[in-house]
């Protein structure tokens, strides 16, 4: 800007000065002008008078006169000529000026040389006797005036470009420098040019659209931080050409990230192989999804192609943890199996016994032991039914009725019930402990303690003993049941309450096992808000401890 008000000053300076040289110019060579013509009037009419009265002796007496004389007769043949010789001249009559003297008394004309540089002004007057005398002069042209005063006005424009530049330089800075000093952080603090006030109304108005602007963003951006860093599932946002414009912790534990990728390729984050396919794919597609596992849990990715007025603006990548969902479906799907399986040998037994007897088969002393094989077979296929719908009941949330029980009572009646097949094995049952009141349902306690009392039964030795002890422990009550019998072995501990799991199959299938006994148990515990443990040793005896909060029933 210095730069261009300054050859702007310079500009306008030269081309004044240029302009004042010209008329300044004009003006000299006109008023020069006009004092020669006057003077050169003046002797002409001082030489007509002195030819007038003495004729060709006074033209002679003038010889070395600044102007030249010429004398002409009425034919314009020259009588005269005091530069040259008057008999070696050309007839004047043609001539412009004579002619007119000729005509009305005095002519004048002017004709430039050869050169252009000169000038020659001829003034002409008609004597009494009908000669004309004519006086003529050289005079500088205009051009030969500006040629003659070339240097003079070489040096005044020399220095008065220098005088320009300085001060165009000087008047640049000057008007700049306000500019520059301009605080455009606080536009209204600035006096700078009254001219400027409006446009830093503006700017002071639009700074503080700016600020609010800047300020709502930030508060934006500290939402959308705050929600996606507490979400579960990963998120990452790409720019279109696969820099990390954002990633949540989810996702940073996800791909393994530690301290910040954000404006990293997201390359350098993830390279697998199927991801980065899965993202092609979404661009591609719009959408694309992928299950993988990972540090032993399932995940999904969905990654979904962002766009704004069909222009790509970059990738959006969640990751969802589905390790429950995908462990659920395919415990379902074991349970679906295994089930079948379980249905399916019972009725198999059943139905052969069945067959036998229709086809007379069987020998008479035979049959009360067929019947009874397919009495115990039904009796099992009924257990095991029973207890899928318990679990299945329990598995949906079935809304079963909370009530004030005492504890210590019902184990009392689950075990007076289990009392016969404890002597037909020998068991001894005992009760010990206090009275412990809670709040819960009843048809899934008493189906708690036979569960855990009957293995405790059947999984004991002749002789064996089962104890039941009942207590309160700050806000929960506490069942355990311990028994003398064959223990767990400890790599199996764990897998008891899964469905369908036993430890030694054929042998708890023998004594009418279904397999689902504490995985009821588990199931039921924790409808009540409770918890389960087992501790056992193999070929020591197993206590299992069941812990429910007390709570009051509304
Ligand atoms: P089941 O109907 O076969 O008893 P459960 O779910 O009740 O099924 O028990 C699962 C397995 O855990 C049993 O098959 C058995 O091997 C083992 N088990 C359960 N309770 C005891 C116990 N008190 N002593 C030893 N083993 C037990």
């Amino acid at each position: 800007m210095t730069r261009r008000i300054f050859r702007s000053i310079l500009a306008v300076a030269v081309a004044v000065l240029l302009s004042c040289i010209a008329l300044v110019m004009g003006v000299l060579y006109n008023y020069f002008g006009s004092v020669q013509e006057k003077e050169l009037l003046t002797q002409l009419a001082l030489a007509a008078e002195g030819v007038e009265q003495s004729g060709m002796d006074y033209l002679r007496a003038l010889d070395g006169s600044e102007s030249r004389l010429t004398w002409i007769d009425a034919e314009g043949r020259v009588l005269f000529d005091s530069r040259s010789e008057a008999e070696s001249m050309e007839n004047h009559a043609e001539r412009e000026e004579i002619r007119q003297a000729l005509e009305t008394g005095s002519g004048r004309s002017s004709r430039y040389s050869a050169t252009l540089t000169e000038q020659t002004d001829y003034y002409a007057l008609r004597l009494s006797d009908g000669t004309v005398l004519r006086s003529s002069t050289a005079r500088l042209t205009m051009l030969a005036l500006t040629l003659s005063m070339l240097y003079p006005f070489v040096l005044i424009l020399a220095a008065a470009l220098a005088l320009s530049l300085v001060l165009a330089r000087r008047l640049s800075r000057k008007i700049v420098s306000p500019l520059e000093n301009i605080n455009l952080d606080k536009p209204l603090d600035n006096d700078a040019y009254e001219e400027l006030s409006p446009i830093l109304t503006r700017l002071e108005m639009q700074h503080r659209e700016i600020k609010l602007q800047k300020e709502e963003l930030r508060e934006r951006k500290n939402e959308f931080l705050a929600v996606i860093g507490n979400m579960r599932e990963g998120l990452v946002l790409l720019s279109d050409n696969g820099t990390v414009l954002s990633i949540n912790p989810a996702a940073k534990a996800f791909f393994g990230v530690r301290g910040s990728c954000t404006g990293q390729g997201f390359i350098t984050v993830e390279r697998d192989r199927e991801i980065n396919l899965t993202m092609e794919a979404a661009r591609r597609n719009g959408s694309a999804e992928l299950s993988l596992s990972r540090g032993g849990r399932e995940y999904q990715l969905r990654v979904s192609r962002v766009e704004a007025e069909d222009r790509p603006l970059g990738l959006v990548i969640s990751v969802f943890d589905i390790t429950d969902r995908v462990f659920a479906e395919r415990s379902r799907r074991e349970f679906t199996a295994n089930v079948s399986h379980e249905l399916k040998t019972p009725l198999q037994s059943i139905m052969g016994s069945a067959e036998l007897l229709e086809n007379g088969l069987v020998r008479t002393e035979d049959v009360p032991r067929f019947i009874g094989r397919i009495r115990r077979e039904s009796a099992r296929l009924l257990a095991l039914i029973e207890d899928i719908i318990r679990l299945s009941q329990l598995d949906e949330k079935a809304e079963l009725s909370f009530e004030e029980l005492e504890l210590y009572e019902l184990v009392r009646e689950e075990l007076s019930a289990l009392e016969p097949k404890a002597a037909e094995r020998n068991v001894k049952l005992a009760i010990t402990g206090d009275k412990a009141t809670l709040c819960g349902v009843r048809q899934l306690l008493g189906e708690v303690v036979f569960n855990l009392c009957d293995n405790a039964i059947k999984y004991n030795r002749d002789g064996g003993s089962v104890t039941v002890n009942v207590s309160e422990s700050g806000e929960n009550a506490v069942i355990t049941v311990s028994d003398t019998g064959i223990g767990i072995p400890h790599e199996a501990q764990d897998r008891v309450f899964e469905r369908f799991y036993r430890v030694d199959k054929s042998r708890s299938r023998q004594i009418g096992g279904t397999g689902l006994g504490l995985s009821i148990v588990k199931h039921a515990v924790q409808y009540m808000d409770g918890s389960v443990s087992l501790e056992s040793e193999h070929g020591a005896g197993t206590a299992v401890t069941v812990t429910i909060p007390k709570r009051q029933c509304r």
